[in-house]
């Protein structure tokens, strides 16, 4: 009892299996409106890909927040089951594995599985192909080792090739590995670049089981003919996402092509986009979607994006959103003070209540604006990021960000000023 390291219980943890993504094609809702001038609010496209990159993310010269992938300011592409408090259904002791295997897991101070590692090893058991999402952190290692090392103390010929995006990555994996086959007759080869290939090469002509390495570097071995990729049955796509963003798409479409048809397919990843969803129905058959992703904003907050047309006025645009009558009490994000106080200005001679917190303004002013917000006396507060830190005001409806936050942290910062106390909130986010 009491493992150093509990993973379990955490009620912050998030858990659940989905079977499929969706996306959704419900608009934003707020297009209802009975005001006429709304034509100019129009929410996302949200029929096929969710999110579109081209003309989304403004690419001007270190604009800052234009990194974010827009796809985090809308929660509506990834259906995940609702949140629940994770409670293990299995212990290591209860998996169908070899007694050996179950002692070398408790010797390396594993005592119960993490979320992600209760909910795939069964499936990887049975042999089907699984795609597991999972903060990093988590354990997902262990989730494909412990079953394929499994597989292996049942058939000592088969073998299993592990692909990560780095070097490191590629070490550790062959590392924990490593400490759970201690004493069994398994064997791992791991080959990344940066590393003289010779001795990979020379490795590869004894016994092996596994394979751990980095996709440039299993290329070159291939393309050497130090490496046959028809005889390995099992094989894992570590970092999957990682994997994409380093641009390995096609060294991972050219691998898998070379693998049997008949095979063992799992995909690991900390995140799961239109991209990997792609990937999953091309190398994947019939998986198992199991997501256990702590979710990183708060679940009762409705997040989209209100896109701007090429020349049209972003303050009309807003002005036309909160004349709508479910934007009540809003809490609206600018980037630098001046831009703070020229929006609530802006908005004061458009005859809204609006209020401004930011760094030129006194303490006592700063405090006037904001208690006149939660008070409801003002509709508004436009606020900078650093004015707006861990302030807790109740019944915010909506959180606008006008302008992009710098990192997503700030983001799910700013998001969640709305939501809170099991609220719901909405959280509108102006691009392009
Ligand atoms: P991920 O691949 O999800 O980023 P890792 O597999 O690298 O996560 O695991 C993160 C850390 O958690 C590692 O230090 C690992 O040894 C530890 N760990 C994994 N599973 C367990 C477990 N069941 N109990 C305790 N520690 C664990
Ligand atoms: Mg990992």
């Amino acid at each position: 009892m009491g493992p150093q390291k509990t993973f379990s219980r955490n009620p912050s943890r998030h858990g659940g299996a989905f079977k499929r993504t969706h996306h959704s094609s419900r608009n934003a809702g707020y297009s209802h409106s009975p005001h006429p001038q709304h034509s100019s609010y129009r929410p996302r496209r949200g029929s096929s890909g969710g999110f579109h990159r081209g003309g989304v993310a403004p690419k001007r010269g270190g604009r800052r927040g234009a990194h974010i992938d827009i796809s985090k300011f809308i929660n509506k592409t990834v259906i995940t089951e609702e949140a629940e408090i994770f409670t293990p259904e299995f212990l290591f002791k209860d998996f169908n594995i070899q007694e050996k295997l179950k002692q070398n897991i408790l010797a390396k101070g594993y005592n119960e599985p993490t979320p992600i590692q209760d909910r795939v090893i069964p499936h990887i058991l049975h042999g089907k192909d699984v795609v597991g999402i999972a903060n990093t952190g988590t354990g997902k290692t262990a989730a494909f080792l412990v079953p394929l090392i499994n597989k292996v103390l049942l058939n000592p010929s088969e073998k299993v090739i592990i692909v990560a995006p780095t070097r490191e990555l590629a070490q550790q994996i062959d590392q924990e590995l490593k400490e759970f086959v201690a004493g069994f007759r398994i064997f791992s080869v791991c080959v990344v670049g940066g590393a003289p290939i010779g001795r990979q090469i020379s490795s590869l002509r004894y016994q092996y089981n596994f394979v751990i390495g980095t996709p440039g570097r299993i290329k070159d071995l291939i393309e050497r003919k130090c490496l046959n990729l028809s005889q390995f049955k099992s094989v894992v796509l570590d970092e999957a996402d990682r994997m994409l963003d380093m641009g390995f798409i096609n060294d991972m479409k050219y691998m898998m092509a070379l693998m049997p048809k008949e095979r063992h397919t799992l995909f690991f990843s900390a995140t799961f986009s239109p991209e990997i969803s792609a990937l999953v129905k091309d190398f994947l058959k019939e998986p198992i979607m199991i997501s256990v992703k702590k979710q990183d904003t708060a679940a009762g907050i409705e997040q989209d994006v209100v896109r701007l047309r090429p020349g049209e006025d972003k303050v009309e645009v807003l002005h036309n959103l909160l004349i709508q009558p479910d934007f009540k009490k809003v809490l609206i994000f600018g980037r630098t003070k001046h831009g703070v106080e020229k929006l609530s200005v802006a908005l004061v001679k458009r005859g809204f209540k609006a209020g401004s917190i930011h760094g030129d303004k006194n303490q006592g002013q700063r405090q006037r604006a904001l208690d006149l917000f939660k008070k409801g006396v003002s509709q508004i507060l436009v606020a900078t990021d650093v004015a707006a830190r861990g302030l807790d005001i109740s019944g915010v409806s909506h959180v606008i960000n006008f302008d992009i936050p710098e990192s997503y942290d700030d983001y799910v910062h700013r998001i969640g000023r709305t939501g809170r106390a099991g609220n719901k909130g909405k959280a509108l986010t102006f691009v392009g």
